[in-house]
């Protein structure tokens, strides 16, 4: 195969055309150094002059102000899930999590291991096909954090509000939808996302941090898993993934180039509407999975009537080179993951092979 096609994999995931374009013209010589970005000392003034550009342009995108941190660590999502709590879980206090879905689960099942993980709400009554109302969501005012996850991208769902926590500081795990739109970072105390899907390749998280919270860790915590080892290090504590970052920071670039967060955000919903059209004018052939008020605009689940047709839906899809299509096997059926570097061309390519196929099918 020598065309490149439409990638709906959940992550790690498509990139933007144009920075794997750079990153190979770069390849071989990085800035005139005559070395590749990865054979270059992460101690050299190169490698720290591009960490600190990037957290800088990272922020800068979020508008996350002088109060906030970004660290680019290993370890993914998951090793967060650990972390959230060995830093911020007070001795013999309390954090509530939210769960939502499968990755929800995971972190509040690593809280417990930690301290105290309160179930302040949950929608695994309904396949996690929604999100908990505000009058479901039971929290504690004394609560170390509150913990959420924006996006369940197994799911398909994801938060279009976020629960009001008055003080107490609010943890999010945006793993699959860091960038998709403007954000108030204010809100959060806390951010992290592993990098393989909005943000570049696997092998980097980031976190966004609130320097107050750096001061909290306890002292007896190991140094590689504390956030002010990181900070204080900038993100230079041990070897980072040099080549993932150089790839987020020119991801960034890409998006600063698209017209910033707004922009994104207006393209990522028009991608989604051709897709949600096609399910919801179908009549019934194809089925969402997420309730209508709780739709992601990054994963999109359906199911079509049966396991057969699902997948003879799959290898066609395929053969039109729109690959990644399988869903998760917890919901089954379809999911197309269209982060934002999935072009408008192949949300419009899946609408109208879906269109196409009910046709045929329905
Ligand atoms: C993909 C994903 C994870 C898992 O990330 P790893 O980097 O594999 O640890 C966690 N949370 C969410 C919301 C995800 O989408």
């Amino acid at each position: 195969m020598n065309k490149r096609v439409y990638n709906f994999y959940p992550g790690p995931a498509t990139l933007p055309l144009p920075v794997l374009e750079l990153a190979g013209r770069e390849l071989l010589n990085y800035a005139g150094s005559g070395m590749s970005v990865m054979e270059m000392s992460h101690r050299s003034k190169q490698i720290e002059s591009l960490v600190h550009e990037t957290e800088s342009r990272l922020l800068d995108l979020l508008g996350a102000g002088k109060d906030y941190r970004a660290l680019f660590l290993q370890g993914g999502a998951s090793l967060q899930f650990a972390m959230v709590p060995y830093n911020l879980l007070a001795e013999g206090g309390s954090a509530d999590y939210i769960v939502t879905g499968s990755f929800a689960e995971k972190a509040w099942e690593e809280a417990k291991r930690v301290g105290r993980a309160r179930l302040a709400a949950s929608t695994a009554g309904d396949n996690y096909s929604r999100l908990p109302k505000p009058e479901e969501i039971n929290l504690d005012p004394g609560a170390s954090y509150v913990h959420i996850t924006t996006n369940n991208t197994i799911y398909g769902t994801q938060w279009h509000w976020y629960p009001e926590t008055g003080n107490v500081p609010l943890v999010a795990d945006m793993s699959s939808d860091i960038l998709s739109r403007p954000l108030e970072v204010s809100r959060f105390a806390l951010i992290y996302a592993g990098a393989q899907k909005n943000l570049g390749p696997s092998g980097v998280t980031v976190v966004i941090i609130r320097k107050e919270l750096l001061e909290k860790s306890p002292g007896h915590l190991p140094v590689i898993l504390r956030y002010d080892t990181h900070a204080k290090n900038d993100s230079l504590y041990n070897t980072p993934s040099t080549f993932g970052i150089y790839i987020i920071n020119l991801v960034l670039k890409w998006i600063e180039g698209c017209g910033g967060l707004k922009a994104l955000s207006e393209q990522n919903s028009t991608k989604a509407s051709l897709i949600y059209d096609a399910i919801d004018d179908s009549g019934g052939f194809y089925r969402g999975h997420a309730a209508a008020d709780c739709r992601s605009l990054m994963n999109i689940t359906f199911r079509l009537p049966g396991a057969e047709l699902e997948e003879k839906f799959l290898s066609e899809a395929e053969r039109l080179s729109l690959v990644g299509l399988k869903g998760h096997r917890s919901v089954g059926g379809i999911r197309a993951s269209i982060y934002n570097a999935m072009s408008r061309e192949g949300c419009e390519a899946l609408a109208g092979f879906m269109h196409d196929f009910r046709r045929r099918n329905g």
